[in-house]
C-alpha cells in the first residue's frame, strides 16, 4: 500500500543528469515511470528512454497517466503541455519540481485532478516547499468540488467555477444540507463566508452563490442571478423486488423513473436491498454490478418483522414476507448502523435490529408485458461512502515539526480525518490540509479515540491516529489495534500503516549525548494501567542487568512517590555516582537538560514532561555530554 496510489499511474520527467538523479528515489517512493531521453544512461527498469521529441512522447503517454512530474522550467513544461490540456475535469495533475528540490509547484488540475494535494505529499516527501496558487487553498477553505469526495459524494450539475470564485472572493455562498455527513462543516477556518440557512429570510441579504447537499434532484430556476451547485450524498436505498426473469435494462430504467417522478437524484443512490431468494436473480446483479452498488439481501423472517405502509397478503403468501420493497429499503437505510463492527457486504441479515422508519418512496409498481418490479426507496442517516476506510498510525516525534519522519508528515496530509490529543494535533497545525476532518480529544479519553477512528474508517475514511514520539511506544497504536481485535477485524479492513517516529528516550538520548551506545530499556513509571509490582520488578531486573534505563512518565502530580522508589531499587544495584539525565520537553520551546547522578537526581524538578535517563555502570559524562561505551576501546586495550 503506498500513500500515493490514488494518484497512480504517474509519469515522471527528466532532461537532465541532475533532475534524475532528483527524480530517481523520488519516483521509488511515488511508484512512477521516470522517463529521461536517450542521452542519459538508464538506471534500472523503473527507467524508460523516451525517443524523439519530449513533445511528441507526452503526446503518448498523456491519457495513460494521471499526474505528471516534471523537473524542468515551469515555461517548458507550460509550452509542452498546453496543446494536450483539454477540460479541468479529466486533465492530469501537473507538478513541477525546480532542480534542487526545495519547491513543488501545482502547475495544473490542482483541485480535480489532485495536483495540490499530490504537491503536498511530494513537498513533504522531499521536504521542500510547496507552490499552491488556488486561493481556498490559502483561505484554508476546503475545495468546493472535493468537499464531498471523503464521504463518496457524487457531484452534481452546475456552475463549479463559479461558486469557487465566490468562494474564493469571500462572497457569502449559501449551503442548504439536507443529507449526508456535517462533519465538514465543523472544522472551517473561523473567516469562512458560508451562511447555513436562508439569508434572504433570515437577514434579507442574498448570497453569492449556493450548494445543495441534498439526494433530491433540484431545478435551478433560469435566469437566476447567482452559481449553484450540487452535491448528492449517497444515502437513499432503493427495495426492490422483481418477477423471476426481469431484465436488467426494465430494472434500470423503472428505477430511473421512480426517481424522475420523486425527484430524486440517481447519483445518490447507495445500494440496492432486496430479499435473499433474488440473491441470485440476473437482472439485479448485472445491474449492481454495472452501477457499483452494494447489493444486501434479507429473509423473508426479518423483512417480515417490520410494519410498512402497504403489505400485501399475496406476497406474503409467496415469499413469506408481507413486504419485499418497502421492509427491504428501510432495512438497506439503517444497514449502516445496525451493522457496525460486523460489516460485510450482501449479508444483511441480522437479528435484534434497531430500525428506523425513513421512506422516502412507498411501494411502486412498475410492470410491463412479462416483466415487473416494485420498488420503494429510503434515506439513510449516514451516508454510504464506497470506499474501504485506512487508519495511519502515526508517531510526531518529541515536539517540533523536523522531528517527524517524511512519510508520517505525508500520512497525516493525505488523511481524511486526524484524531489526536489536542497538543499534538497543534504541533502538526502547518501539516493539515484545508478541509480536513479533525477531531481533538482530552488526553484522557484515548480509548474513545480509538474507537472514533475504527468508526469513521470502517465507514470508509482515511483517518491519521497521532501519537507524540513512536506511535506504538506507550502511545495510541496499540490500543486502536486491540480495539479493531475486539470488533473482530480481518486484518484488511480498514487497512493499517504504522508510522514510526522518534521515541522520548531517542529524542533526550541526543540532545544529552550517545547514551544509548549499549543494551538499554525503557520502563514506565505510570501504575495506572500496570500494578506497582510489575513496574517494581522490572525496575530490579534493569538495574541488575545494568542495562542504561529510560524512565517515561516518572512523576505526576497524584504520582509522586514511583520515582523515589525506583531511584532506592537503583542506588541498590548502581553506583551513586551513575550520571543520570533529566530532559524535559526535549526539542520544545521550553526544554531543560539537566545532567546529575543517581545520588542527586531527586533534587531536580522532574515531571510528566521528564524523561529520566539512567546510565549503566561505565557510562561517564565528559564535558557535558553523557556517554555509554560500546566496548572499542575496551576491546582495543585488550589487544
Ligand atoms: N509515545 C511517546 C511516549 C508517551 S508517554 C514517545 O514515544 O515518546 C509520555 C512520556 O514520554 C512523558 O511522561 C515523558 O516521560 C516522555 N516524553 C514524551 N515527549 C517528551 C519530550 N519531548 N521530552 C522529554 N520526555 C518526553
Amino acid at each position: 500500500m503506498s500513500l500515493f496510489d490514488a494518484f497512480q499511474p504517474i509519469a515522471a520527467i527528466a532532461t537532465t543528469p541532475q533532475a534524475t538523479q532528483l527524480l530517481y528515489p523520488l519516483c521509488q517512493s511515488l511508484g512512477a515511470t521516470l522517463y529521461i531521453p536517450e542521452t542519459l544512461p538508464l538506471i534500472d527498469t523503473t527507467t524508460c528512454h523516451y525517443q524523439g521529441s519530449l513533445k511528441a512522447h507526452l503526446a503518448t503517454i498523456w491519457r495513460n497517466n494521471r499526474a505528471f512530474v516534471f523537473c524542468l522550467a515551469t515555461g517548458a513544461v507550460t509550452r509542452l503541455i498546453a496543446p494536450l490540456l483539454n477540460d479541468k475535469s479529466s486533465d492530469p495533475a501537473i507538478i513541477v519540481i525546480d532542480p534542487t528540490g526545495q519547491y513543488v509547484i501545482s502547475l495544473c488540475s490542482g483541485h480535480q485532478g489532485g495536483a495540490d494535494r499530490l504537491t503536498q505529499l511530494i513537498a513533504h516527501h522531499l521536504n521542500a516547499t510547496s507552490i499552491i496558487t488556488g486561493a481556498s487553498h490559502h483561505l484554508h477553505l476546503p475545495a468546493i468540488d472535493l468537499l464531498g469526495l471523503a464521504f463518496g459524494w457524487r457531484k452534481g450539475p452546475g456552475d463549479w467555477t463559479g461558486v469557487s470564485h465566490a468562494i474564493a472572493s469571500q462572497k457569502m455562498v449559501q449551503v442548504i444540507q439536507e443529507a449526508g455527513s456535517r462533519l465538514w462543516q465543523e472544522n472551517l477556518p473561523q473567516n469562512h463566508h458560508f451562511y447555513f440557512g436562508y439569508p434572504e429570510i433570515e437577514e434579507n441579504v442574498t448570497p453569492e452563490g449556493r450548494i445543495w447537499i441534498s439526494a433530491t434532484k433540484r431545478r435551478f430556476a433560469e435566469g437566476s442571478t447567482f452559481p449553484k451547485v450540487q452535491w448528492y450524498p449517497r444515502v437513499l436505498w432503493v427495495g426492490l423486488g422483481c418477477i423471476r426473469g426481469t431484465s436488467q435494462r426494465f430494472i434500470a430504467s423503472a428505477i430511473k423513473e421512480v426517481c424522475q417522478k420523486y425527484h430524486l437524484a440517481e447519483d445518490a443512490i447507495a445500494g440496492i436491498a432486496t430479499i435473499d431468494i433474488k440473491a441470485d436473480e440476473v437482472g439485479i446483479i448485472k445491474y449492481c454490478q454495472e452501477k457499483e452498488y452494494p447489493l444486501l439481501t434479507y429473509s423473508a423472517d426479518i423483512l417480515n418483522s417490520i410494519n410498512v405502509p402497504n403489505p400485501s397478503v399475496v406476497v406474503k403468501e409467496e415469499v413469506g414476507t408481507s413486504s419485499v420493497a418497502e421492509a427491504a429499503a428501510i432495512y438497506g437505510a439503517n444497514y449502516w448502523f445496525s451493522s457496525q463492527g460486523n460489516r460485510e457486504q450482501g449479508t444483511g441479515n441480522r437479528e435484534h435490529i434497531q430500525v428506523k422508519q425513513s421512506l422516502l418512496v412507498t411501494k411502486q409498481i412498475i410492470k410491463s408485458e412479462n416483466e415487473a418490479v416494485t420498488i420503494a426507496i429510503a434515506q439513510s442517516e449516514l451516508e454510504y461512502t464506497g470506499r474501504q476506510g485506512k487508519i495511519y498510525l502515526v508517531g510526531t516525534g518529541p515536539g517540533i515539526l523536523e522531528q517527524i519522519t517524511p512519510a508520517a508528515k505525508t500520512g497525516i496530509n493525505q488523511a481524511d480525518a486526524i484524531i489526536g490529543y489536542s497538543l499534538y494535533l497543534d504541533l502538526i497545525k502547518p501539516l493539515q490540509r484545508s478541509g480536513q476532518i479533525i477531531e481533538s480529544l482530552p488526553i484522557t479519553k484515548e480509548k474513545e479515540r480509538a474507537q472514533k477512528a475504527i468508526e469513521l474508517a470502517q465507514w470508509g475514511l482515511s483517518v491519521a491516529v497521532i501519537s507524540s514520539g513512536d506511535c506504538g511506544i506507550y502511545g495510541m497504536a496499540g490500543l486502536v489495534l486491540e480495539e479493531l481485535k475486539n470488533n473482530n477485524w480481518d486484518g484488511k479492513n480498514p487497512s493499517i500503516e504504522v508510522f514510526p517516529g522518534i521515541t522520548a528516550l531517542q529524542a533526550v538520548a541526543a540532545r544529552v549525548g550517545t547514551p544509548l551506545m549499549h543494551d538499554f530499556c525503557a520502563i514506565s513509571l505510570s501504575d495506572l494501567l500496570t500494578p506497582w509490582e510489575v513496574i517494581t520488578k522490572r525496575l530490579t531486573a534493569a538495574s541488575m542487568g545494568d542495562f542504561v534505563t529510560a524512565l517515561y512518565n516518572p512523576r505526576s502530580q497524584t504520582r509522586q512517590s514511583q520515582i523515589v522508589e525506583a531511584q532506592t531499587i537503583f542506588l541498590d544495584y548502581r553506583n551513586p555516582n551513575t550520571p543520570v539525565a533529566l530532559v524535559r520537553c526535549a526539542y520544545r520551546q521550553d526544554e531543560s537538560i539537566i545532567l546529575t547522578n543517581l545520588k542527586e537526581m531527586l533534587n531536580h524538578n522532574i515531571d510528566m514532561l521528564t524523561t529520566v535517563l539512567i546510565g549503566n555502570s561505565s557510562t561517564f559524562l565528559h564535558e557535558n555530554w553523557m556517554v555509554t561505551p560500546r566496548g572499542y576501546n575496551r576491546v582495543e586495550e585488550q589487544k
